[in-house]
């Protein structure tokens, strides 16, 4: 199977925004104790989320994501499942009660869904600050909009998937913070303490899909509305070591084995190098080329989701289909978008932006 794609590799440079690409190295350890996990003579799916092996593995899992985000002791984290999106309503469940106030920065569609979510549990949500003056191509300035102390929780996406808008500073208010972090958390260091709940789907930066990532601090949890189900209530859930009932064990258990990965390639300050690096030179390449455009403000550019359009809409199919020819798959922009995106999360290597960046040079002099 090698060379069998135009760019060498074996295996694709995968540009999709999620489920996304995960380092090969992981994929190689999870094939190679497949079959028989730590002597077991079972796969990790196959054994006891109650045994004492897949116990540890959960807690080791816990332990690198807090050494490497640096997560204070007076914070809960919790493995859960229903995704992000369950998150849009499993917060305000845990954090207010019917007919409370929260604020909201609405930075595009994930902004979105975590306001309809929020409404959806009866709550006043105050949006401070809306972006669709821009179009969703910018984030507010800090000192755009502000949060009243009557407010439960200010929410808000420090990156959006879709448009490609990432925050370059932290929102700072007196009340706490909910980010959802599903497309950047560990794609650079963060910290904790300045949030009351940091949230992330696994499926973009972590591990595969089915697992949920909640950071959450301790003073926010045990006050979950008695309506809310049992897997979903943060002080049930982090009682239990997020394993009253079965957790997603192979997702848990990858995600140890990307954290292990993170670790090994110099922790979260290399890992935002990396990044930083690569998004950098994709966006010269898109802003020299006088051919391919990226509509965000250069402050708000996303180091992890890339979008751009090309000089003709009518040249989209072919730019998908000779790039996925190439080895560069999944680069179609999000349907409420157009164009192309690019996502280029932690497993994505320089190699892949770099094969991305030649070849779209080489389609823009071929049809320029
Ligand atoms: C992907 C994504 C979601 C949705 O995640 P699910 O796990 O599919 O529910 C929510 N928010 C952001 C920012 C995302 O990127």
């Amino acid at each position: 199977m090698a060379d069998k794609w135009q760019n060498g590799a074996v295996r694709v440079f995968n540009f999709a925004a999620g489920p996304a690409m995960l380092p090969t190295e992981v994929l190689e350890t999870a094939q190679a104790e497949l079959t028989d996990w730590q002597g077991s003579g079972m796969s990790v799916m196959e054994v006891s989320h109650r045994g004492k092996a897949f116990v540890a593995c959960a807690a080791a899992a816990e332990a690198k994501l807090r050494s490497l985000l640096a997560i204070p002791d007076n914070y809960r984290v919790l493995f859960l499942q229903g995704g992000a999106t369950g998150q849009f309503s499993a917060i305000p469940m845990n954090l207010t009660s019917p007919g409370d106030k929260v604020a909201f920065l609405n930075t595009g569609n994930w902004s979105k869904k975590a306001i309809q979510g929020a409404q959806r549990q009866g709550l006043t949500v105050e949006v401070v600050a809306d972006e669709a003056e821009s179009k969703y191509t910018t984030v507010p300035a800090p000192g755009a909009y502000t949060v009243t102390d009557d407010v439960a929780y200010l929410h808000y996406t420090p990156n959006e998937t879709i448009g490609g808008v990432e925050f370059d500073y932290v929102p700072q208010t007196s009340v706490p913070l909910v980010a959802d972090f599903s497309s950047t958390i560990l794609s650079r260091p963060v910290d904790v303490s300045q949030y009351g709940l940091i949230y992330a789907g696994a499926q973009k930066n972590m591990g595969p899909a089915g697992l949920v990532v909640v950071i959450v601090r301790d003073d926010l949890t045990g006050h979950a509305r008695p309506t809310t189900p049992d897997v979903w209530d943060y002080a049930t859930m982090a009682a239990n070591d997020s394993m009253l009932n079965t957790p997603p064990t192979f997702a848990i258990y990858i995600l140890g084995l990307v954290l292990e990965w993170i670790e090994r390639t110099g922790g979260l300050a290399a890992m935002a190098e990396r990044n930083q690096a690569k998004a950098a030179a994709l966006y010269e390449a898109i802003d020299g080329s006088g051919f391919y455009k990226n509509p965000v403000a250069p402050n708000a550019r996303s180091w992890m989701n890339v979008p751009f359009t090309l000089a003709d809409p009518e040249l989209d199919a072919d730019f998908l289909a000779q790039s996925s020819a190439a080895g560069m798959t999944n680069l179609k922009g999000h349907r409420s978008v157009g164009g192309m995106r690019a996502s280029i999360y932690n497993a994505m290597p320089r190699a892949g932006v770099d094969a991305l960046i030649s070849f779209m040079a080489d389609f823009a002099r071929r049809h320029g």
